[in-house]
């Protein structure tokens, strides 16, 4: 909080006419704002109040739009003021007249060279209509962090429970991350009226609180996973790299004592079918944390103008639900049409450097796995390190692990006969994916049944694949372009060759 005040002191000073307040706590605004006004007037307009002094919250005149609030300032003589728009995604929705005074208001501020005016608009949401973009400067107004939140449960021991151990306190701490000051205090209300205490077995309140939270929303979508690190066929670089990752995360108080810093996630990109969903699945499992997934394609889709908003909107739920893990499909979506100067190319970099910082910054318990199959769309900064612990690329299985996700889907479906020869049949798939192994599997499975149900044979199942079309035959002029882009990026093989 004290980095966000010190940031909106340095704009205030250098005459910014308009900052966006992102936040669900409107209180937490107005502390912001009280710290920051040094004398200056404060003016607030709120929907359910209309214009009110901001710090008695008095109404100044009788209700009204936001429109005629804005026509009122807009008469006044305003010198060293603070104007304070709440619910502004309200005031402005479908408010010509509303935007265009405010585009004077912000118009007018600019002119005036004398004292310093600056207008707040605060909403839990972003809306900002195109005429007034370019005056408008976006902040998020943190949730509470680490230490706010030990001393807010210190607050209510204080009161409830004063002998609450160190060690609990910093547990439900870490577990209170990416919930609002409001949220926290209801909780512990909640866990205390239980069974008069505050302690260890609140915790699964707050996982509940977490889950509600997912459900209202429905940008995130939260997955059940059964998928084990053992169906993964091949990618031996990768296995062991998430195993290690695993480790920490499950052991993540004594590895921060320890030193360790946070995982932020892993990218990985590549062949399309040969893995990448699976390994994100199959981390969840072994993680043991909850898998939310992200899908790009459709935040990206709807309205272009939502997306920024949305995003910001998956990425606090996931704090709040942390520890988790992230699963961002598609994200080559997110950043199509950067600096193409393009309609939605504005909306794409700035959503593109939200990410980025949000990634750079990380420290709550969220294990991004950004997975995408077209790498060209990539921009570069994304790769770079810093960002994710690491970058894989799965190319199409060799040998070796054709062999053994042959071995994978035959042993899932209790067809793994030892007459079964898997080095020939991997011999013959050069060029087939994961996901046409699985096929060429499935459909064997099902002729061996149609035919009287006759156990399966090698000479089915080479058969089948002499039927199947490889992906990577398929898809020729594709891989080639995106294999040779992948050795020039220099990004690490899933695979041990
Ligand atoms: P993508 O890389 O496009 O995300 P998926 O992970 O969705 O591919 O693969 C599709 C299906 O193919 C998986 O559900 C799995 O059954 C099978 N598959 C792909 N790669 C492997 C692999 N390395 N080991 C075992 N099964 C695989």
């Amino acid at each position: 909080m004290k980095k966000l005040e010190k940031e909106l002191r340095s704009h205030i000073e250098s005459h910014y006419p308009a900052l966006y307040l992102v936040t669900h706590e409107r209180h937490e605004a107005d502390k912001l704002i009280t710290n920051l006004s040094e004398g200056r007037k404060s003016i607030e307009w709120n929907m359910a109040r209309g214009l009110v002094d901001f710090k008695t919250k008095r109404p100044l005149m009788e209700w009204c739009d936001l429109a005629t609030a804005l026509e009122n300032l807009l008469d006044q003589e305003l010198n060293e003021h603070f104007i304070i728009l709440h619910d502004i995604h309200l005031g402005l929705k479908d408010q010509p007249l509303a935007i265009a005074r405010l585009k004077s208001l912000l118009e007018k501020i600019l002119i005036n060279t004398e004292g310093v005016v600056t207008v707040f608009l605060i909403s839990s949401q972003i809306l900002i209509p195109l005429e007034i973009e370019k005056f408008i400067t976006l902040f998020d107004v943190p949730l509470p962090d680490e230490d706010s939140i030990r001393d807010i449960i210190k607050q209510y021991a204080a009161v409830y429970t004063p002998d609450v151990e160190g060690s609990t306190i910093t547990k439900l701490a870490l577990a209170f991350q990416g919930l609002t000051r409001y949220e926290i205090g209801q909780l512990i209300n909640r866990g205390y009226q239980r069974d008069g205490n505050i302690g260890l077995e609140d915790l699964d309140l707050v996982q509940t609180e977490k889950a509600q939270i997912i459900k209202k929303t429905g940008i995130l979508e939260m997955l059940t996973v059964k998928e084990k690190l053992e169906d993964i066929g091949g990618l031996d670089q990768l296995k062991p790299w998430l195993q290690q990752k695993a480790n920490v995360m499950s052991n993540w108080s004594d590895a921060r004592s320890f030193g360790v810093e946070m995982p932020k996630g892993v990218m990985i990109v590549g062949m399309p079918g040969c893995g990448k969903s699976l390994t994100a699945k199959a981390t969840a499992a072994l993680f043991n944390l909850p898998l939310l997934k992200l899908d790009m394609g459709s935040l990206m889709g709807k309205y272009v103008g939502e997306s920024e908003g949305n995003m910001r909107r998956a990425i606090k739920m996931a704090e709040a639900v942390s520890p988790c893990v992230l699963w961002v499909d598609e994200v080559e979506k997110a950043f199509v049409g950067i600096g193409s100067g393009g309609s939605g190319s504005e909306v794409a970099t700035r959503l593109f450097g939200y990410f980025l910082t949000w990634m750079q910054e990380k420290t709550s318990q969220v294990f991004v796995i950004a997975t995408a199959n077209d790498i060209s769309a990539l921009p570069p900064e994304l790769l770079r390190k810093g960002r994710f612990d690491e970058i894989f690329y799965v190319d199409f299985p060799n040998k070796a692990e054709r062999l053994d996700i042959f071995k994978v889907h035959l042993t899932k479906r209790r067809k793994l006969e030892n007459s079964i020869n898997l080095e020939k049949l991997a011999n013959k798939t050069d060029g087939y994916s994961g996901a046409d192994i699985e096929s060429i599997v499935t459909e064997a499975i099902e002729q061996a049944f149609i035919d009287n149900k006759t156990s399966l044979t090698t000479e089915r199942l080479l058969k089948v694949v002499d039927a199947t079309h490889p992906l990577k035959e398929v898809m020729k002029n594709k891989v080639e372009e995106y294999q040779k882009r992948f050795a020039e990026m220099k990004i690490k093989r899933a695979s041990k060759i």
